[in-house]
């Protein structure tokens, strides 16, 4: 039984009509829908009627047409709202997987936007009219960047190398060493991508030691190729061993059989100076006579989600012939950006043009100067209680390159005397744009290299209300 403020509250709640006559709400309904509207007015008024019988003193005072209309204004917003934003990433991971791994360069971010509103000849031959192949789109410009014969892409490395093996070993055996037996994160595990490629898995070697002799020994009349998987995110150290890429080549080459490398990352400069040792160089594959390669596109590569393969064409033409490959087909899109980004390499400027290289080649110096001054405006505009500090870290490469090197940074420490590190990242989390910081230690920490220097005052923002 209802008493009586309840009995008022329900009085108060408008009709429909009544609220789309709110000249807030005409607004919403000429730059939306009325259907849309309508049906986010009765979801509130429902939602204040079942409130207000319950018993809930809040909602008898919002059953007002004024606070019912902010309300219904906010809602409408926030149903509009997308869920996929951008994110400032204050966490050094270069490559993060979970904040969509490489930012795409300004030629790549051009071509985004030239091509996506419009027709293109995506699989039309300009030259003869009628129809081409879409899959030869980027063939050349792979071509002169690789010095392979042909190349490929498909949708993401997982899919190129599954097609590559699915066409070339279904039925048949694969040699890889137990040392490259590996998972990538996402469940992306060679002997399970194996399997249901319908190739037979032929383990050689240890988990420590692979030498070529146990490559040598496993090769029979089953084989159908050697593959050979960069180990990604995982290092050996100590006891172990692993043939140089020429003793396989050499020991395919004699038997015949194709040899195939999974490269992961699809580094196509030397890095080195910038203390990323060991990330094999795709042309060196290429040009060590490796027949066919494949790696991912917004790896170090630095460009769009994609699979490359990459290599002789008599094997990449097959894979372009298998059925499958039409599942794992790219969109104008991604040959777009892909194509873009493939240009910085060819004019030898990709170290200045691709954000992913331009971040991992960013001096200790030049982040130490950046964050010394973001510190030094960051605490003219906290509350007291609260301090930044500055430490030495590290930013790491991340998307499974290099995992055991380390470039040399400067990280803002959060410290406050109110608020726990875990509180603090939540907070920075919920800004628009939302931060995402790294923990470490019970330590708020915000690393620089990761922010691009445009999004400083918009980082600087989010901390100061985010620690308000
Ligand atoms: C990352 C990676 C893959 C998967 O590549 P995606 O583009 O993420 O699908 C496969 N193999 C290796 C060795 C990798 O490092």
């Amino acid at each position: 039984m209802a008493d009586s403020s309840q009995q008022d509250g329900l009085r108060l709640i408008p009709a429909v009509d009544q609220l789309l006559l709110r000249p807030r709400i005409v607004d919403w309904v000429r730059r939306t829908s009325r259907g849309f509207v309508v049906a986010e007015i009765q979801l509130l008024l429902r939602e204040v009627r079942t409130g207000i019988q319950s018993g809930d003193p809040g909602w008898t005072s919002t059953a007002d047409i004024g606070s019912l209309e902010s309300l219904l204004e906010a809602r409408l917003e926030s149903r509009l709202l997308p869920t996929l934003l951008p994110v400032i990433n204050g966490t050094g991971v270069i490559l993060h997987t979970n904040l969509g791994r490489a930012p795409l360069s300004q030629a790549a971010q051009r071509s985004l936007s030239s091509l996506s509103g419009q027709y293109t000849n995506l699989e039309y031959d300009l030259g003869r009219g009628g129809r081409s192949q879409r899959d030869r789109l980027l063939e050349q410009s792979l071509k002169e960047v690789l010095g392979c014969e042909t190349a490929t892409v498909v949708n993401n490395n997982a899919a190129a190398v599954y097609l590559v093996l699915n066409t070339l070993a279904r039925g048949k055996e694969v040699i890889v060493s137990r040392g490259e037996l590996i998972e990538i994160g996402g469940s992306f595990r060679i002997p399970d991508i194996l399997a249901l490629s319908g190739a037979t898995l032929r383990e050689v070697g240890t988990t420590n030691k692979t030498r070529a002799e146990d490559y040598a020994s496993a090769i029979g009349p089953e084989t159908a190729l050697i593959l050979r998987v960069h180990p990604s995110n995982y290092r050996m150290v100590g006891f172990t061993h692993r043939p140089e890429l020429s003793e396989i080549l050499e020991l395919a080459w004699r038997a015949r059989l194709p040899m195939v490398e999974d490269l992961g990352s699809g580094c196509l400069v030397d890095l080195g100076p910038y203390g990323i040792t060991n990330e094999p160089l795709v042309q060196k594959s290429i040009a060590a006579g490796v027949e066919l390669v494949c790696f991912s596109g917004d790896k170090l590569l630095g460009g769009p989600q994609a699979g490359i393969i990459a290599g002789s064409a008599r094997l990449v033409d097959q894979v372009r012939q298998n059925p499958l490959m039409r599942t794992y087909r790219v969109d104008k899109l991604i040959y777009g950006a892909l194509e873009a980004t493939i240009a910085s390499y060819k004019t030898g400027r990709a170290l200045e043009e691709i954000p992913v290289l331009r971040l991992i080649s960013t001096k200790a110096d030049e982040i130490r100067d950046r964050s010394r001054r973001f510190a030094r405006r960051l605490r003219l505009r906290i509350p007291s209680g609260l301090d930044v500090k500055l430490i030495q870290g590290s930013s790491v490469v991340g998307g499974g390159s290099c995992p055991e090197c380390h470039l040399p940074t400067s990280l803002l420490a959060l410290e406050s005397d109110r608020h726990r590190p875990n509180r603090i990242e939540a907070r920075l989390r919920a800004q628009n744009p939302p931060v995402i910081l790294r923990l470490e230690e019970d330590r708020a920490l915000i690393d620089l290299r990761t922010v691009f220097p445009e999004q400083e005052n918009g980082l600087l923002d989010g901390l100061v209300k985010a620690l308000a």
